[in-house]
């Protein structure tokens, strides 16, 4: 194993509330009883088989094997939960473990709006918004946040989710168009300008039958807008710690080279992208080989790992760390109520 600290030994790396807490030992049980079951892949991108061990556990403290792929540099999750074993996982634990409440709420639907804002900022950013530019899809839209920003932008929009419970959430509290379904189930429908894929990919088993199913539901200019967690960013959005980035119902844990290398595939090529990773692509019919990306992740990782001590003084870690010892000595003072209304009237002048 390339990273022994993240060998499975149950450990989080989060603080995890109650409910997180139930539902982590919830999906532990599963696990030991093989209700959960796993299976082992080889590389989605190059086929190979050939990978090294990165490390054995998730931010939860769950099992979680994940390997980089020696021929392509894909980091993907296995031996990994079988479909069945996702599905019931989607239905039962994920939400609560990973949001740690118990359904959908305006913080998270407010949280997904902001998000769609940075979407239509980067579109609007490399001006990929045309006069044309009418019709946005969102696959796996959850509550569907992120068309609520397109539609007050004044774009038509549809989404599309499988959480029936996030579906009726938009549809009722925010009047959004909203379908239970995937996109294999749409048909005969009108062809989006833009489709987008937020923190979807990263989940599915089978990307490239998603991707090979992408294509027919896209039309000769549609860009297709994918963002997933890179894992090149750690150092700048998880603390430096890798094992705050792992989550179990990740399948792939993507750098903007592995997931163009699995677009370039299907024939799909780079419009825009960086490591956060924010990418657009479109279809050209181009199909290239992967460009091997095995050395720069596994470097990375390794430079990541060492710079992760220092990680406490790098400037904005002390500026997080200074607030919070201001806000609990105000709270241990009693005075953090009356400190927070000065700040208001202050702002408010
Ligand atoms: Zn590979």
């Amino acid at each position: 194993m390339r990273l022994e600290r993240l060998k499975n030994n149950g450990i989080p790396a989060l603080k995890l509330n109650p409910l997180q807490q139930k539902m982590k030992v919830q999906v532990s049980e599963k696990v030991k009883k093989e209700v959960y079951q796993f299976e082992e892949v080889d590389c989605s991108i190059c086929n190979s088989s050939e990978k090294i061990l990165i490390g054995g556990k998730d931010r939860y403290g769950l099992y979680f094997p994940v390997n980089a792929c020696r021929d392509c540099g894909l980091v993907y999750t296995s031996p990994r939960m079988t479909q069945a074993a996702y599905e019931e996982f989607y239905n039962t634990e994920y939400r609560k473990l990973y949001s740690g409440v118990e359904t959908a709420t305006e913080v998270f639907f407010e949280n997904q709006k902001k998000k769609g804002k940075h979407i239509f900022n980067f579109f609007k950013g490399h001006e990929l918004l045309k006069n044309d530019t009418k019709y946005i899809l969102e696959v796996g839209c959850g509550a569907g946040g992120i068309i609520d920003y397109f539609r007050d932008q004044g774009f038509e929009v549809k989404g599309i989710d499988l959480g029936k419970e996030y579906v009726n959430y938009g549809k009722e509290k925010h009047g959004l168009n909203l379908e239970t379904a995937t996109l294999a189930d749409l048909s005969n429908e009108r062809k989006p300008d833009i489709i987008i894929y937020s923190h979807i990919l990263e989940h599915i088993l089978d990307v490239n039958k998603e991707i090979e199913l992408i294509k027919q539901f896209i039309k000769k200019n549609t860009l297709v807008y994918i963002e997933v967690p890179g894992i090149k960013e750690i150092h700048k959005n998880y603390e430096a710690n890798i094992l705050r980035y792992l989550q179990n119902a990740h399948t792939f844990h993507f750098t903007l080279d592995s997931l163009i290398n699995l677009m370039n595939k299907h024939g799909f090529e780079l419009v825009e992208g960086n490591q956060f990773v924010k990418s657009i692509f479109k279809f050209t019919g181009v199909v290239k080989g992967a460009v091997n990306d095995f050395s720069s992740v596994i470097n990375y990782i390794d430079q990541t790992e060492k710079r992760r001590i220092f990680h406490p003084f790098t400037p904005n870690a002390i500026k997080r760390n200074t607030k919070n010892i201001i806000l609990n000595l105000l709270d241990k003072s009693g005075t953090r109520g009356f400190a927070r209304q000065l700040k208001e009237k202050i702002k408010g002048r």
